[in-house]
């Protein structure tokens, strides 16, 4: 059997793919969601779930939570004498899981497709891949998790360019998603967020009210039991915000040193406190319509994915941002591992989802370190220049144009970059490709990078000197090198196909052609008309959008047909 897993920062859920349907499977507490939490429990061995999640306010130096945040990253998480990374942990989480199924199902688990934020980098990926290997599990695929989402709300049965936002709002993690089906694929087309709003800022915010009533002369807690105390006030208010999901009040209790103490919250008094978090849902959606060019009449469904969206206050402010009611038909905290489950479906040929295939974006931009003049003439280094944007759809193939900087240069160095930032040093460095070039005049050879990147992570870097007909390859693969060669090369095969240019592509060439043609054939006005239409597609191929130049070549197409039709009336 294969299953999908939604490998949260707060919960973590397993499903599988039955009688053409997914299915969450419950775990041994026969709830359908397990906290992503793991502590060390009095006899020496390692809690898993909701058993280490309820540890966190009685013992909080020998659990750990939210380790998905630092996954990929060296931190050590020290339980007790042994110390643990984020990928360990996470495999904890990820064998409970899959025990879980084992025992509902009575099957054997012989694969998983895992969910990963979109704007999971190489990184981080490799180490989710690991941690299910970690576990027993063969990982037959990472999905981005808003893929997953709209996976779940049947993406894949609408029609083409019907785009989905997916708005996520978990325990830790704001993420905003366009999801749309192209050419029978779902591709990712934007995503935004806030990696520090979730859930648990609502419950600091409750805590901090509830606080401020029950403790106003802050006497309460000696010096040293801070933390513990926060943790006390903080599980206090998870339960007095799920009340509040609910019901117009709740009460907020804690026991501490032996004595009760409550303090009655409304949810008009909750909901004028979380303003500031509300606001702060604003911003990304606005980018992520932004970066994918969506107009919100453009979008067929919002959906809300995430526990936190439970909250009415969240679904008023979406509704309210959207002019219209968001999708929960499925429970927003399942859509993800349902997902997952559908893609395990897909994986093991179930005939109800053949058709789809799946691709990603690159969640980061790819791109080479380049040296800028300054308006005094001053050279700049270590500036970034972008080959692949965040948020292209691959598999992607982009070329750029570079020129030498120095009189009789005679090579040039490329460094090889992931990141968002400006300044090269502050992004992550993947390689670093030379080449010789013949000594010129500064700026008279001309050098083409190009980069193809697929959503396996293959980065291929094709660098060629046309002056001197010099062409060199280098590979930077972030697999982990688990796939067989044959693999590798049909993937090689499918970017090669990728790296003609779109201006010399068939279809374009044949459309910018008769452009060419009927501008030959026709004067004044509609002569004008074809020019400014051939400079805009070639503007748009400059640009190397598949999308954006499969419609604007529909369009010169249908206005040619309309002055071609014209002129024999
Ligand atoms: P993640 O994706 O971060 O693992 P989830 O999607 O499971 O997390 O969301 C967890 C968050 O959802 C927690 O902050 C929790 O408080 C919140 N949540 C779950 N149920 C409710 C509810 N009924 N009302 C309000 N918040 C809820
Ligand atoms: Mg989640």
């Amino acid at each position: 059997m294969i299953v999908g897993i939604d490998l949260g920062t707060t919960n973590s859920a397993i499903a599988c793919f039955r009688d053409g349907a997914p299915q969450l499977i419950p775990n041994a507490l026969g709830d359908l969601l397990t906290p992503s939490a793991v502590s060390l429990g009095k006899d020496g061995s390692l809690l898993v779930g909701l058993a280490a999640r309820d540890r966190q306010s009685t013992h909080p130096d020998l659990t750990a939570t939210a380790f998905k945040r630092h996954m990929g990253t060296r931190k050590r998480y020290t339980l007790g004498r042994r110390a643990y990374g984020a990928e360990d942990l996470s495999a904890l989480v990820l064998a409970s899981l899959k025990a879980d199924a084992e025992r509902f199902t009575g099957e054997t688990v012989t694969g998983a497709v895992i969910t990963v934020p979109a704007y999971f980098n190489d990184q981080q990926r490799k180490a989710t891949r690991r941690a299910g290997e970690l576990a027993g599990l063969k990982v037959e695929r990472l999905v981005n998790e808003p893929t997953a989402a709209a996976l779940a709300y049947g993406i894949h049965e609408r029609g083409d360019r019907e785009p989905f936002l997916v708005f996520d709002l978990g325990g830790g993690t704001f993420d905003v998603s366009i999801v749309e089906v192209f050419d029978g694929v779902v591709e990712v087309r934007a995503s935004a967020g806030d990696n520090r709003l979730g859930g648990e800022d609502f419950n600091d915010m409750v805590a901090k009210l509830a606080r401020a009533a029950i403790d106003p002369e802050g006497t309460l807690v000696a010096r040293g039991k801070e933390s513990l105390f926060h943790e006390v006030l903080r599980a206090a208010a998870e339960r007095t915000r799920r009340a509040l999901s609910e019901a117009e009040d709740a009460l907020f209790e804690i026991v501490w040193e032996g004595k009760a103490y409550s303090h009655r919250i409304t949810a008009a008094e909750f909901e004028a406190a979380a303003d500031p978090l509300i606001q702060r849902l604003r911003d990304p959606v606005l980018r992520s319509m932004r970066d994918s060019n969506i107009a919100v009449g453009g979008l067929s469904e919002v959906v809300l994915v995430g526990g936190a969206t439970r909250m009415p206050v969240v679904r008023r402010a979406v509704t309210r941002m959207f002019g219209r009611f968001p999708n929960h038909s499925l429970h927003p905290d399942h859509a993800v591992a349902l997902g997952a489950a559908v893609q395990a479906g897909l994986k093991a040929r179930d005939a109800a989802l053949e058709e789809i295939r799946l691709t990603d974006v690159c969640p980061f931009t790819l791109g080479v370190d380049t040296a800028m003049r300054d308006p005094t003439g001053r050279l700049v280094f270590g500036v970034f220049a972008p080959i692949i944007e965040r948020n292209t759809v691959v598999p992607a193939s982009r070329v750029h144009r570079f020129q030498t900087l120095a009189e009789n240069q005679k090579q040039v160095e490329f460094n090889i970059y992931q990141g968002e930032a400006r300044a090269v040093a502050d992004n992550v460095h993947l390689g670093q490709a030379v080449v010789p070039v013949p000594p010129r005049p500064a700026g008279e050879v001309v050098v083409d990078v190009r980069f193809s990147y697929d959503a396996s992570g293959l980065l291929e870097i094709d660098v060629s000197v046309p002056l001197s007909g010099l062409q060199r390859q280098w590979v930077i693969s972030s697999g982990d090198g688990g796939d067989s060669p044959e693999e590798v090369a049909a993937r090689r095969a499918a970017l090669a196909e990728l790296k003609i240019h779109p201006r010399d592509q068939a279809s374009n060439a044949a459309t910018l052609a008769r452009a060419e043609r009927c501008y030959e054939n026709f004067i004044g006005e509609r002569r004008q008309h074809i020019a400014e239409m051939i400079l805009t597609f070639e503007a748009v191929l400059a640009r190397q959008e598949p999308h954006s130049i499969d419609d604007m070549r529909a369009q010169v197409e249908a206005a040619l047909d309309q002055i071609e039709g014209e002129r024999f009336l």
